[in-house]
């Protein structure tokens, strides 16, 4: 990708009004661009991230045997009615139609997945059975605000299973807990799993947080039992064994998985027919992952004064190749020869490159874009390297420089 042809170009003023460093840093780097408040489009560069995110995200769903399918954002009114979240559910967007009647605008699925499963599960044959989609949500957030933390619309990868019984439902939960680590782990974040509220239907539930001095929520650990707990729980600093608790760390709540147990299946009468030939409730789960707000997470959790530091996996680039041209036209063309013959190396290894090919613009204001942009790795040809025959690597993340062979 040739940078002077990329929509659009890095600004050289970080917004005024950023409050986080995702905000500001998504923001002047181009990748995303508000449109309202909680509201983004996604501009070429920030795609290119967010899809490498929701295809790790992808991949590790499907290697735990889940199938993807996509749902409508436009719901039935009747439904919500059912499970009594109309009135219930706080950030519901509820829209008119001119045909009459209203629609909710999808926050969430349960009020899809469950009767579309019962439209097709009948028996012990058909579970367990594990369904995800990835999908953008709608909430009326009163705060929107923190950047691509806190959105209005925003991306979100949402798993649903069903089970003939409760101990099923267990082992499949822990399943999903350990896929999340290893999405963490590809995604180039720490995430601690803690426990918070389960809501009606269970005790607990679990969220997964990336400690960050910017993040919205508190968690407190347990050294003895070495459980994490969100703040909600936490009544006399004291865990639920008795023990003290430590910290009050900031954190981004990133995933939160909960056992749903019955509480939609009954408000659905979703049921399956057993071996024993009578007839019980599915049991469910759900799990969710804020696909987007994983971008802000990285952000905040990968960077320094200068821009963005993004892992390998989720790089919108591997190498930015930043030409260095003079006034020497001749020169310039070597320097131009010498660029293609990086870009079908690179090629060659699978690597995308964002070849940075302006003239006239000069070698600081390069490396400042390239700072902000935060490619893993920086290639810079100049008159300087090409007379050694070499180029000049930088690593973004540790600024080790190295000089290669051509
Ligand atoms: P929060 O407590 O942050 O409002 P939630 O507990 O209501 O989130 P869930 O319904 O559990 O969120 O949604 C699953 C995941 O979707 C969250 O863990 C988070 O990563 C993401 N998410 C939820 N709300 C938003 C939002 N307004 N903007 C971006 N991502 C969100
Ligand atoms: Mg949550």
């Amino acid at each position: 990708m040739l940078y002077s042809q990329l929509f659009p170009k890095a600004s050289k003023q970080a917004p005024k009004d950023a409050e986080s460093a995702n905000a500001k840093f998504l923001t002047q780097g181009g990748f995303v661009h508000q449109e309202m408040a909680g509201v983004y489009s996604w501009l070429p560069l920030g795609l290119r991230v967010l899809r490498n995110v929701e295809n790790i995200v992808r991949e590790e769903m499907n290697a735990l045997g889940a199938q993807e399918l996509l749902m409508p954002a436009l719901q039935p009114k009747e439904n919500w009615i059912k499970t009594k979240r109309w009135e219930g559910f706080e950030v519901l967007y509820k829209l008119q139609s001119k045909i009459g009647g209203e629609i909710a605008l999808g926050p969430t699925h349960e009020e899809i997945i469950t009767p579309l499963v019962g439209a097709y599960v009948k028996s012990y044959n058909d579970l367990p059975l594990a369904l995800f989609q990835i999908q953008n949500k709608y909430r009326d957030e009163l705060r929107a605000k923190s950047g691509v933390l806190r959105g209005r619309e925003f991306g979100m990868k949402d798993l649903y299973s069903f089970h003939k019984d409760e101990a099923d439902l267990e082992k499949y939960y822990e399943k999903v807990a350990a896929s999340y680590s290893k999405i963490f782990k590809r995604l180039g974040l720490e995430a601690v799993r803690a426990r918070a509220t389960g809501g009606a239907f269970s005790k607990f539930s679990d969220e997964f947080q990336v400690l960050t001095e910017s993040g919205e929520d508190t968690i407190y650990h347990c050294d003895k039992c070495k459980v994490y707990y969100n703040e909600e729980l936490v009544k006399n600093n004291k865990c639920t064994e008795g023990h003290k608790l430590e910290g009050g760390q900031k954190a981004i709540e990133v995933g939160n998985i909960f056992k749903l147990k019955t509480k939609f299946s009954e408000a659905f009468g979703l049921k399956f027919l057993d071996k024993d030939g009578k007839e019980k409730p599915i049991i469910m789960g759900c799990y969710g992952l804020g696909t987007t707000r994983l971008v802000g997470a990285i952000v905040e959790a990968n960077h320094d004064d200068r821009g963005i530091i993004w892992p390998t996996e989720v790089a919108p680039f591997a190498s930015h190749l930043v030409a260095l041209f003079g006034k020497d036209a001749a020169m310039n063309k070597k320097i131009f020869a010498a660029c293609d013959v990086v870009i079908a190396s690179e090629a060659k290894q699978s690597r995308e490159v964002l070849f940075d090919d302006r003239a006239d613009v000069s070698a600081g204001e390069k490396f400042a874009v390239s700072d902000l942009l935060g490619i893993p790795e920086r290639i810079i040809i100049s008159e300087k390297t090409l007379t050694q025959n070499l180029i000049e690597t930088k690593e973004r993340k540790t600024g080790k420089t190295a000089m290669k062979k051509l």
